[in-house]
């Protein structure tokens, strides 16, 4: 639900999301909340009561667009009061069959909509976006490329940054001596070129682990008291 269809698929039309969508894997629909708007304006929003600034989008416009779509299955309003999107939601998100996601404008939706109809408020992060479209795209990005068949082999979803508690240890590829604009080489880990894969994944698991403690001391403390493996 949208003020700005002509945003969708956007950038979810390219790449895996975008073949994935040809392919009918998943799919869309916009309701343009403009269609319901009132007056020769077809004006959604309204001032808000108590004062202060900007518009408010209104609930019996919202209402009369959402009443619209058949089977809405779990409704979602993009918020940034809202729980944080994080891999644990978006993979319960990508098992469920239908969502319904309203996109914002302005200051936001009347309470009242969200109240009467139990949206669940889902915020992409801590940073004010002007609309709830991308927040949308973010969304539903990180779980279209969870469905079957989206990904093919081109990575093991749970090997990834969060699926396992850890951030991801980093990539190499080729050239393995790469001689940069400046002239300083720089080879890649022994380890990975050894073909020993108890070792590879020692090693990873090694980097992973000492990256998140220092880059993330939240995701380390609760992996910490949960592990089962490691490399000391
Ligand atoms: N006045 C609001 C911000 C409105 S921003 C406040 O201070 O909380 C306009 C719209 O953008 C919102 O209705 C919401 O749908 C979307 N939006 C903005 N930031 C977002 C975020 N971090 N996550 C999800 N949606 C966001």
């Amino acid at each position: 639900m949208t003020l700005f269809p002509e945003m969708f698929p956007g950038s979810l039309g390219l790449s895996l999301s975008g073949k994935a969508l040809e392919k009918g894997l998943w799919s869309y629909k916009c309701t343009n909340i403009r269609n319901f708007g009132k007056g020769v304006h077809k004006a959604v929003d309204d001032t808000p009561f108590g004062g202060g600034a900007g518009m408010v989008m209104r609930p019996d416009i919202i209402e009369d667009a959402l009443l619209t779509i058949k089977k809405p299955g779990r409704k979602i309003y993009m918020s940034p009061r809202g729980k944080t999107l994080t891999q644990n939601l978006v993979e319960e998100l990508a098992n469920t069959k239908t969502l319904t996601i309203l996109c914002g404008r302005y200051e936001g939706v009347d309470q009242r909509l969200l109240d009467a109809y139990d949206f669940e408020e889902i915020s992409v992060g801590d940073y004010i976006l002007s609309g709830g479209e991308p927040a949308a795209m973010i969304l539903m990005d990180a779980c279209i490329r969870l469905l079957d068949g989206v990904m093919g082999n081109e990575t093991t979803p749970n090997e990834e940054s969060f699926a396992s508690g850890l951030l991801e240890y980093p990539h190499y590829t080729r050239p393995a001596k790469w001689k940069d604009a400046n002239g300083t080489l720089h080879t890649i880990p022994e380890v990975l070129a050894t073909g020993h894969h108890k070792n590879i994944d020692q090693w990873r698991l090694e980097q992973s682990e000492s990256i998140t403690r220092q880059r993330r001391p939240d995701l380390w403390k609760n992996y910490f008291g949960k592990r089962t493996k490691s490399y000391k």
